[in-house]
């Protein structure tokens, strides 16, 4: 087949992967875009105008050389498509998979600012990896030459991960610990497999060990082992524990049964889906089967979760948010899927309190948009008298996360936080207010995104090389 030329978006349109239909994909939680065909991703890369100063890329937290590998995937020279890949992302099959592209590398892309659909980035990126798995291309990291230094994460979530491969690849010795049974963090118990299959962040984990990466599971940092004895240790260490403590809600009946954290919900979904037996899911407790379900919350853990209640064969799924479906903080691509799939949105809406001793409905509060608050964001505000009870069985919090309080909980006062909580760490290098600690992803950033806690990670494992290398040539002198 002739290879393609760029600039073709006049004449070829956007085209995404099929999407499965609502009524077949609601009923499991595989993945529910297709793969491109190979021609089909050549014709979409050959969209791309080549611009020279790319604003895709500048708006990748990763500053992926975006335009090299769309014009590399059109000529079907695929192989060094995944070499340029690669180079500046760790996960790119995983980020072509859950990054939300229509605020990052898509939403700026300029042919869609002149009237043409965007170029699918992301699905192209996915395209890309998924062919390098497919063809043996992805090889576990073999260092030049190993080190005797050795670097304790403690988080193995992306942003632990993506530090962890960095410092193999320099031959630094890499323990990475965790208080979960499997690595992955949120890639692995938050996000459903509907957006990302559980077997794709399961094959990134055997790579790294394979790599020399030595996981230590099931160890929770501050119970199973000091911080200070993680310190002694290694030369250097990195948090990357993420953020976890969810924000709840007040109101008469808030303690009654049936009221369940998102997390809980989603992590027990997630375990049932690598066949671990979960007894949430066997007592009916984090299970929506045959129930009434309300989640509130308007983010992407609220689109999860309602997303997997209609796959676990709910009754009824609602979503009550407090703003407006233009003024929610979760993905519209979301939004989209969840509504095809049968969840109502019922927008401006608060709950109050709770009714049943096991819940029987939610006492919801009508509201507005009033003034703008301190974030320019209009604050929703009560309409008085209008109030309404909607019946559920089952409501799930998804009201976001905050960090948990580190210092207390490790010992460990001398590790700065900010006013909310999160570790305080130099935004260019890492480093914490203890020498030799860094902290990247969630618990510096708060609730944030998958990209950004890899970007962060690669960039700490830059810093500690520094730091390893400062303290070798001392050593030396
Ligand atoms: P995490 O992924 O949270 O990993 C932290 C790890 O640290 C965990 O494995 C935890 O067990 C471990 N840990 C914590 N404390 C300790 C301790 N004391 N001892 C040992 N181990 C510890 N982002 C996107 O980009 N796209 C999405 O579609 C998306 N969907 C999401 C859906 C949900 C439901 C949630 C909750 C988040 C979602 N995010 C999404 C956000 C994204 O998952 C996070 O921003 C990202 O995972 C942060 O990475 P991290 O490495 O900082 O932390
Ligand atoms: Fe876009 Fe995310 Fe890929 Fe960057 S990493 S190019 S933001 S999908
Ligand atoms: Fe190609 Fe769009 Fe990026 Fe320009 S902004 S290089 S057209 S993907």
């Amino acid at each position: 087949m002739a290879k393609q030329r760029m600039l073709q978006f006049v004449t070829v349109e956007r085209d995404m992967p099929e999407k499965r239909a609502a009524e077949v994909r609601n009923k499991d939680f595989d993945e529910i875009y297709q793969e491109y065909a190979a021609a089909k991703a050549e014709e979409q890369a050959s969209r791309c105008s080549q611009c020279g100063v790319p604003y895709c890329q500048s708006h990748c937290p990763l500053h992926n050389n975006i335009p090299d590998w769309l014009r590399l995937t059109a000529e079907g020279r695929l192989q060094e498509a995944y070499e340029v890949s690669q180079a500046t992302n760790t996960f790119p099959e995983i980020c072509g998979r859950i990054c939300p592209q229509d605020r990052l590398c898509e939403g700026n892309c300029v042919i869609e600012q002149s009237g043409h659909g965007t170029v699918t980035i992301g699905s192209v990126e996915k395209y890309i990896t998924d062919t390098a798995w497919e063809n043996g291309w992805v090889k576990p990291v073999v260092p030049a030459r190993e080190r005797a230094e050795s670097v304790g994460i403690i988080g193995a979530g992306p942003g632990g991960l993506a530090a962890a491969d960095a410092l193999r690849r320099q031959g630094v010795q890499v323990t990475v610990y965790d208080r979960y049974d499997r690595a992955g963090g949120l890639l692995t118990y938050g996000i459903p497999g509907f957006k990302l299959e559980k077997p794709v962040v399961m094959q990134r984990i055997e790579q790294l060990e394979k790599g020399g990466v030595s996981f230590v599971l099931n160890c929770n940092v501050g119970e199973d082992i000091t911080f200070a004895e993680i310190r002694e240790k290694h030369d250097a260490v990195l948090i990357a524990t993420g953020v976890y403590k969810s924000r709840d809600l007040g109101g008469p009946g808030a303690g009654a049964k049936g009221i369940v954290k998102a997390l809980d919900y989603l992590t027990a979904s997630n375990r049932a889906s690598f066949g671990d037996v979960v007894p949430e899911i066997d007592s009916g407790e984090l299970y929506a089967e045959g129930k009434n379900v309300v989640v509130i919350g308007g983010g992407d853990t609220a689109m999860d979760c309602v997303r997997t209640a209609i796959r676990q064969g709910a009754k009824s799924v609602k979503c009550l948010y407090r703003r407006d479906r233009a003024n929610m903080p979760g993905s519209q691509r979301e939004v989209q899927n969840a509504e095809e799939e049968g969840v109502k949105f019922e927008w401006l809406t608060a709950p109050k309190g709770f009714t049943g001793d096991a819940v029987e409905g939610v006492m919801v509060q009508r509201m507005r948009l009033g003034a703008p608050d301190a974030s320019g964001r209009r604050s929703p505000e009560a309409i008085e008298g209008e109030d309404y009870i909607e019946s559920a069985d089952l409501v799930i919090k998804a009201l976001g996360f905050e960090p948990e309080a580190l210092p207390t909980l490790w010992g460990e006062e001398a590790l700065e936080v900010t006013r909310w909580g999160t570790i305080k760490a130099d935004f260019r290098t890492h480093e914490t207010s203890l020498p030799g600690v860094y902290a990247v992803g969630d618990i510096v950033r708060g609730a944030s995104l998958v990209v950004w806690a890899i970007a962060d990670g690669r960039e700490a494992a830059e810093s500690i090389l520094t730091h390893l290398n400062a303290s070798a040539s001392v050593a030396a002198e």
